[in-house]
């Protein structure tokens, strides 16, 4: 079957910024789950699916309006050393995860000092020209309960 709005594709990936090595890479584990149609991935790429069957291996450009948006000036943010976890590494240029009311979310360290760290809030991959190596592992239907939660559910979805 071909993807569609509300099939969940099973998908390896590598990213890179346009003519650079790969940022991520989905092959050194698990391919993921994506429910099409519910922006569980950035919109170039969920476009780039619909249509695709098991077996595609293809190459998509993704500019940064399709991607993680643009870069803004002045995004830099102090926050208290408690936000980060733990095992963080607290260097700058260093991408690490901090919690937020809207999920897990992904800064750069800018500056580091004895209580407080300074970010920058913009996503890593915002303003960037990204290519997207995708490879379609498995298509199937979404479930109607996965609908409903707007993601895949079982192995490389969310596992509640
Ligand atoms: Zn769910």
């Amino acid at each position: 079957m071909k993807i569609d709005k509300n099939s969940v594709a099973r998908i390896h990936y590598s990213v890179a910024e346009t003519g650079g090595s790969a940022i991520e890479d989905s092959r050194i584990g698990e391919p993921i789950s994506v429910l099409v149609g519910h922006r569980n991935v950035i919109p170039g790429l969920e476009n780039a699916l619909i249509g695709r069957e098991v077996g595609e291996r293809f190459e998509v450009t993704v500019p940064p309006e399709e991607g993680y948006g643009p870069r803004h000036a002045n995004a830099i943010q102090r926050l208290p050393k408690k936000v980060f976890q733990k095992n963080a590494v607290l260097k700058p240029g260093e991408v690490v995860l901090i919690q937020t009311r809207e999920g897990q979310r992904a800064v750069v360290v800018h500056k580091v000092g004895m209580t407080v760290v300074d970010v920058d809030i913009n996503h890593p991959m915002a303003g960037k020209t990204l290519t997207f190596d995708i490879e379609v592992m498995d298509v199937r239907e979404g479930s109607a309960e996965e609908i409903a939660h707007g993601h895949a559910h079982g192995d490389g979805g969310h596992q509640h």
